[in-house]
C-alpha cells in the first residue's frame, strides 16, 4: 500500500534525509518532539514491526543506533528514545514500519506519564502461559 512514505523513498515528495543505504532511509520528522527527531524507514514497504522481514527491522535499529550516537554527538540530549507504534491503537498514522529517534532533555516533559495496570492474582502468569505458545 502507498503512503506518504513511499512517496518520500521515490522523492515524489521532499524530505530532509539524514541517511540511506540499500535498506532503509532515514529523514527528520516533520513535526518533531525535539529538534532532530529522526525516523528511520524501510524501503520495501510493510505496515508495521509485526509484519516486516526481521532482518529489515533488525538493519532498522542498527541505523537508529548510529543515528542516536550522531543526535547524542551532535546536539548534547542527555537521552534518546526508540519508539515503534505499531497499529492504529497503538498510535499509528503512517502504515508503513518507522522507527522514532527521539532526543530527549533533562524535564522536557515531551510525554505524559502512561496509564499504568496493576496485575491481579494469576494474571501474570495466566498472560506468559498464554505468549509462550506463540513464541
Ligand atoms: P506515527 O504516529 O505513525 O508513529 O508517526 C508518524 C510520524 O510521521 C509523525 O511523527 C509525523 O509527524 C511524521 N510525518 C507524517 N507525514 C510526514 C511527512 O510528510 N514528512 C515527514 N518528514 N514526516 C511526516
Amino acid at each position: 500500500m502507498e503512503t506518504i512514505f513511499t512517496k518520500i523513498i521515490t522523492r515524489e515528495i521532499p524530505a530532509d534525509i539524514i541517511y540511506e543505504d540499500d535498506t532503509v532511509l532515514a529523514f527528520l520528522d516533520i513535526q518533531p518532539i525535539n529538534p532532530g527527531h529522526t525516523l528511520v524507514i524501510p524501503k520495501v514497504p510493510s505496515v508495521d514491526g509485526t509484519v516486516i522481514n526481521p532482518d529489515t527491522l533488525a538493519h532498522m535499529m542498527k541505523v537508529a543506533q548510529k543515528i542516536a550516537i550522531a543526535l547524542k554527538e551532535s546536539t548534547g540530549c542527555t537521552g534518546i528514545n526508540f519508539i515503534m507504534n505499531n497499529g492504529a491503537d497503538a498510535g499509528q498514522e503512517v502504515l508503513h514500519t518507522h522507527l522514532h529517534i527521539v532526543p530527549r532533555y533533562k524535564n522536557d516533559k515531551a510525554f505524559s506519564p502512561p496509564h499504568r495496570h496493576e496485575y491481579n492474582a494469576f494474571e501474570a502468569q495466566d498472560i506468559i502461559e498464554k505468549m509462550q505458545k506463540h513464541l
